[in-house]
């Protein structure tokens, strides 16, 4: 079976068994509070959410309907490819709709793992002169860290597991959970 709720706190996928780390409770009062802080600062600035396909959708849909004030937002994908001649990865930037520049940006991630996703969208985002720039994550391992991202709004720091729920998957599975699931090692 690829998906198994064993309990409200056990779950298998694929085989693997996942023990509930961040409870629905917790994860909501956390953005309750994301969500005052991000609208005192930007409630009269017209900010430009951008959450980051596909993981943040569900973070994104919870903190952007906290905000009091006007606002847009922009989903955006990083598609990655192999490819150019150095055989490196590149990543290009899909979903950006409105003009960047003189505006307040916040980007909405799923989890900061190395960094490495956010901190090629930070630079790409600088070039188009924006008023600011944040960074609001959801989770973030501070152990995986390879690059060094600023999170300006951060829901929780967790250790450096595979985690599942709250729009993070595993092979698609589980990012309707509304709490977090830890991957346990055995
Ligand atoms: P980074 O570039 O290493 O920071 O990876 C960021 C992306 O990897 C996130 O936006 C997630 O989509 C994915 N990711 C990293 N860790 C996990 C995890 O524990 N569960 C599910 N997805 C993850």
């Amino acid at each position: 079976m690829t998906f198994f709720m064993e309990t409200t706190d056990r779950l298998l996928v694929h085989g693997r068994t996942f023990e509930k780390i961040l409870s629905e409770e917790s994860i909501q009062t956390r953005v309750d509070l994301l969500g005052e802080q991000i609208s005192a600062r930007f409630a009269d600035d017209n900010p430009l959410f951008m959450p980051v396909l596909n993981g943040a959708f569900i973070f994104a849909a919870d903190l952007i309907r906290r905000f009091r004030g006007h606002c847009q937002t922009d989903f955006v994908r990083l598609s990655s490819y192999q490819g150019d001649q150095s055989g490196g990865q590149v990543r290009t930037v899909l979903g950006i709709d409105h003009d960047l520049r003189g505006r307040h940006l916040i980007v909405v991630e799923d989890i900061v793992d190395t960094g490495r996703t956010i901190a090629h969208f930070l630079e790409t985002l600088r070039t188009q002169e924006p008023a600011s720039i944040s960074v609001a994550a959801f989770l973030r391992k501070p152990e995986a860290m390879i690059v060094p991202v600023p999170v300006d709004y951060l829901g929780f720091d967790i250790p450096n597991r595979f985690v599942v729920g709250y729009g993070l998957d595993f092979d698609g599975h589980g990012r309707n959970l509304p709490a977090v699931y830890g991957m346990v090692n055995d």
